[in-house]
């Protein structure tokens, strides 16, 4: 790794900031690798020392390591190599994606505002936005992102936030980012984004108006599916309160986790083009396959928001996709559904997205649809695969 953190990744491209940034030689021990300070405190030699890290502490602006709650050196350098991979001034890790997000959220929102938010958002976020948050006097609107019209109309006078996700679940629209931080911008207020869906490989937010990113680090960015963990990143003055918030809630990240998630997002680049181009050829494949009623990746050009997709998303698609089996006339499509699932054999059926291997889903709630995590397999694997379990489909 680089030597002592000195290096300038100014000019880098993102390959090289995945596997460099936050990481330089430790500095008590030179090891080469970034050390799991596995630890609860940290001591001090003298009372003036540890008072100075108390004052630090409680005024949220850390001068020295203290208390695993409040910050740790494996945690800071994890902070240090996700900022620099959504191009942002400052990030703070979390125990989960929901306590980035709730934390988020919190430390900007008070008791009387509005937040308007995407209709079809992952399902704890939808509780999250349905129930707690005007539970405690903070009113709600889910609106139809990708219509901008209604998104205008259904700004208030207190709207404080616009929070969207890049890529929806599962019906993989993509929203205008651009123009979502316009209307934002116009009336004062935030434009927050969850990119769990995509990650920085594919689009960094920031970089296209949005204020905060907001989203898990337990899919993509961790990649192996061994550690849940949140991040939180955008300018020092948003992310600060952020800071603030999650020692309140208690929602630190785990020494270990945030070790996990620096190993695996080292290859973040790489297991995303890998993913994008295997859920580019699956994607094909399937648009031509008589058991498939219908396909939806942002490579297709059937894809509804196909223009934005090439504004925004550079040719990177992602790993993520939604199809459809076409159950035979008179068969119930959950049986078709049910077919595929109960077949498929090389790949998992759960939830969750953005590991190494192929994750299948299938929702039944939503009309038998399958939500896939495409994985870092060999594509004519893949593709055989999912040839095999839709013969199953009758
Ligand atoms: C999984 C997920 C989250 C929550 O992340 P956790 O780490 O599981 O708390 C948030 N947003 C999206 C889009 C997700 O898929």
């Amino acid at each position: 790794m680089a030597k002592d953190g000195k290096h300038d990744l100014d000019q880098a491209t993102i390959d090289t900031i995945a596997v460099h940034a936050g990481e330089g030689a430790d500095p008590t021990t030179r090891a080469h690798n970034l050390p799991i300070y596995q630890t609860a405190t940290f001591t001090f030699e003298t009372a003036d020392e540890k008072e100075e890290a108390v004052d630090g502490a409680l005024a949220w602006e850390p001068n020295r390591y203290f208390y695993t709650r409040t910050n740790n050196p494996t945690t800071a350098a994890l902070e240090a190599k996700l900022a620099a991979l959504e191009g942002a001034e400052s990030a703070i890790a979390s125990a989960a994606g929901m306590s980035a997000i709730s934390a988020g959220l919190l430390a900007h929102l008070k008791h009387g505002d509005h937040l308007i938010v995407a209709d079809d958002l992952f399902i704890i976020s939808q509780i999250l936005f349905a129930e707690d948050f005007p539970s405690r006097g903070i009113d709600v609107t889910p609106v139809e992102i990708t219509n901008l019209e209604a998104v205008k109309a259904a700004m208030r006078p207190n709207t404080k936030i616009i929070f969207a996700e890049v890529l929806s679940n599962p019906w993989m629209r993509i929203s205008d980012v651009p123009a979502l931080a316009t209307i934002a911008h116009d009336a004062n207020a935030l434009l927050v984004i969850d990119n769990t869906f995509l990650s920085s490989v594919t689009i960094r937010p920031l970089e296209f108006g949005a204020d905060l990113v907001l989203q898990t680090t337990t899919k993509w960015i961790s990649g192996h599916g061994d550690a849940l963990g949140g991040i939180a990143a955008g300018s020092k003055a948003l992310v600060d309160p952020i800071r603030r918030q999650t020692d309140l809630l208690g929602g630190a990240a785990s020494p270990f986790n945030s070790w996990l998630i620096a190993r695996g997002a080292r290859t973040l680049p790489l297991r995303v083009e890998r993913a994008t181009a295997n859920a580019t050829q699956l994607a094909a494949f399937l648009e031509g396959h008589e058991k498939v009623e219908w396909v939806r990746h942002p490579s297709l050009a059937s894809h509804p928001d196909r223009a934005v997709a090439d504004r925004i998303l550079g040719g990177k698609w992602g790993g993520m996709l939604s199809f459809k089996p076409r159950a035979a006339a008179g068969v119930d499509p959950l049986d078709a559904m049910r077919a595929f699932a109960d077949n498929i054999a090389l790949f998992g059926v759960g939830v969750s997205l953005g590991e190494v291997d192929t994750l299948v889903y299938p929702m039944p709630k939503r009309g038998g649809i399958f939500r896939i995590s495409v994985g870092i397999e060999g594509s004519d694997d893949i593709i055989r695969e999912f040839d095999r379990a839709l013969a199953f489909v009758k």
